[in-house]
């Protein structure tokens, strides 16, 4: 089965309204899809029903933004959530609550290097300023001509350590598990080697993750490299997390991997979708 549980709409930093992730999903042969947009499940009754019409399997998920001690940050990915649930929504719009101001802060020192204007053109970007994202500013700086794309403004300005790079405060794994957890989903590790931390801090991560109960790990992952992916599935057994399967596409032209072109996924794991549909 083709297998895809983690994209973006624009209902967060994607290019696509929900309905069209759903059908190019569809074109691109996934049989089982789940959206996963950043802190927000506004897209999912959309892009269920484009699933549903469609002929796909559908799971209803967001990717939680979480801190965890100093200053390092990790996406917990939250699968068959209810997304109905009043504590998993009020605790997705706290950490959406925080983004406005931190958007001030980053234009803040984006202005520092003389570049002006850049909280209104990521504003613009994003439509509402709930869901602002260092995605919508990194198009604003490709647009103004100050880096050539996406990536490079991140390696030049939004990565931690960079100009415009600021601490934040997100939820807490604990909070984030919770909610996910009483939602009725499964919690899974998002790109797993895509965090600015060193290798022993991702195990320690790995470790404190599964005892409160994170379940899964994103494996075949489009962010990664083959081998990549194999350090990931040795994680998995590791830790005994269950795997999972992820293109985090946000839109065409713009993402490691389009829908459904995730790498494969090891065949001695377990698969997370499994005891979800
Ligand atoms: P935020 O939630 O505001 O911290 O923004 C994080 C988002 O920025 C991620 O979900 C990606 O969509 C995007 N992003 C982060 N790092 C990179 C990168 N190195 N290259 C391209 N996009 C990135
Ligand atoms: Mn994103
Ligand atoms: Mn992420
Ligand atoms: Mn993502």
């Amino acid at each position: 089965m083709k297998v895809d549980l983690h994209c973006h709409s624009n209902v967060s930093d994607g290019l696509l309204p929900p309905a069209e992730v759903s059908r190019r999903a569809a074109d691109n042969g996934v049989e089982l899809l789940a959206l996963t947009d950043h802190d927000d499940v506004a897209g999912l009754a959309e892009a269920r029903a484009a699933a549903e019409a469609r002929g796909l399997r559908f799971l209803d998920g967001s990717e939680v933004s979480v801190s965890w001690r100093d200053d390092a940050s990790f996406h917990i990915v939250g699968l068959g959530i209810d997304p109905a649930n009043a504590t998993l929504l009020a605790g997705l719009k706290s950490i959406r609550d925080g983004r406005d101001g931190r958007a001030h802060r980053i234009a803040g020192e984006l202005e520092k290097c003389g570049i002006h204007d850049a909280y209104e053109g990521a504003a613009r970007h994003a439509g509402k300023a709930s869901i602002i994202s260092r995605a919508h500013f990194a198009r604003f700086l490709v647009e103004r001509r100050i880096s050539p794309d996406v990536k490079s403004v991140f390696d030049h300005y939004l990565a931690k350590g960079k100009p415009g790079y600021v601490p934040h405060e997100w939820a807490s794994v604990e909070a984030a598990l919770g909610w996910i957890a009483g939602a009725g989903g499964v919690a899974v590790l998002a790109h797993p080697l895509r965090y600015r931390v060193s290798r022993d801090e991702l195990r320690v991560f790995l470790g404190a993750f599964k005892d409160l109960g994170g379940q899964g790990i994103e494996v075949a992952c489009g962010a990664h490299s083959i081998e990549e992916v194999k350090e990931c599935a040795r994680m998995a057994r590791h830790f005994g997390l269950k795997a999972s399967v992820a293109s985090d596409f946000h839109g065409p032209g713009e993402s490691y991997a389009d829908l459904g072109k995730a790498p494969p996924l090891p065949d001695d794991l377990v698969p997370i979708w499994h005891e979800l549909i």
